[in-house]
């Protein structure tokens, strides 16, 4: 087991890692990497989610370790660390940014870690999947306010409002296993919303959420994904702007802080295999509560992975 003297500190030392985990020197001592993907070049709105790593890893200094309802303590149960940032030799060529994206996870899984990502705007999760999904078509959960399965933007088919149309084009990701959570706000066309549902997607808007609450919209997700191995996408403008105001395309009336919190709690025991929360724009975030926000999903997010990778290793 690695040495944590840094997690023993006061929460205001050091340097702040994410959660204060280990930095990844040797990715053999490790089960689980947190890993920072700095990188907004693909937004169609308002920039600002390459600086989200810096000020997750800042406000995650809040985070403990000792999960409130469960009891669980992934720090305990998994090897966790930060494996840093993807480091970039690209910023203004979409595509090969995120060959460098997928090169890296693909390391990662090689070496037998699972990753928890933290962006970066919503396309960095498209080399991701390309990266987890060398098996087959993933199993994928959505908790968003967007579908991000739009086509094309300004020429290019790679912005953060597409990754998802992308994802079912090659095969990433099963639309028949795939949950979209949260969906909400009025659009210029149908083009996003009907792509999803007409490849076979479960688009769960944020009316229907409301009406039937996190519980059942998590045990029908829970129902779609079924027992295959599944990823989690969760883009902080899910949130009501309240609760997040700091991100690049804040849609009104989205979920609360504690709906997200159930939602995620109820999602434990699915075969996960990577996670991220992406779309925390900190020039957007005076306060911080953004980033707390994330680096507290986030939390979340590494419970139900170590959960999970804590089985394949026992
Ligand atoms: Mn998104
Ligand atoms: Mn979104």
């Amino acid at each position: 087991m690695v040495s944590d003297t840094v997690r023993s500190a006061p929460r205001f030392m050091h340097l702040p890692t994410f959660m204060r985990a280990p930095f990844i020197d040797d990715r053999s001592e490790f089960d689980i990497a947190m890993v920072g993907v700095p990188y907004d070049g693909a937004v169609t709105n308002r920039p600002g989610a390459r600086h989200g790593p810096r000020e997750v890893r800042s406000a995650s200094s809040m985070i403990r370790a000792i999960h409130p309802v469960t009891r669980l303590n992934p720090f305990e149960l998994s090897r966790i660390g930060d494996a840093g940032d993807v480091p970039f030799e690209n910023l203004y060529d979409i595509a090969a940014v995120h060959e460098e994206i997928e090169t890296f996870f693909r390391a990662m899984g090689d070496d037998g870690l699972m990753s928890l990502a933290i962006g970066g705007d919503h396309s960095v999760t498209l080399p991701i999947l390309r990266a987890l999904s060398k098996d087959g078509p993933l199993g994928f959960i959505q908790v968003d306010a967007h579908t991000d399965t739009w086509d094309s933007f300004m020429g290019s088919g790679l912005s953060h409002g597409a990754p998802f149309r992308r994802a079912v084009e090659e095969g990433l990701i099963d639309p028949t296993r795939t949950v979209q959570i949260g969906i909400r706000g009025a659009q210029n066309s149908m083009e996003g919303w009907e792509f999803s549902e007409e490849m076979g997607m479960r688009v769960l808007f944020m009316d229907e959420f409301t009406r039937i609450g996190p519980e059942a919209a998590a045990k029908e997700a829970r129902n779609i994904v079924g027992d295959g191995p599944t990823y989690l996408s969760f883009d902080i403008d899910c949130l009501d702007p309240a609760f997040a105001p700091g991100t690049g395309t804040p849609e009104v009336g989205g979920l609360t802080s504690v709906e997200a919190l159930t939602l995620l709690r109820e999602l434990r025991g699915i075969r996960f295999l990577g996670a991220d929360v992406v779309e925390v724009s900190p020039p957007f975030d005076p306060t911080g509560i953004t980033a707390l926000a994330g680096a507290t999903m986030a939390y979340e997010l590494l419970c139900l992975l170590s959960d999970e990778s804590s089985k394949k290793g026992a």
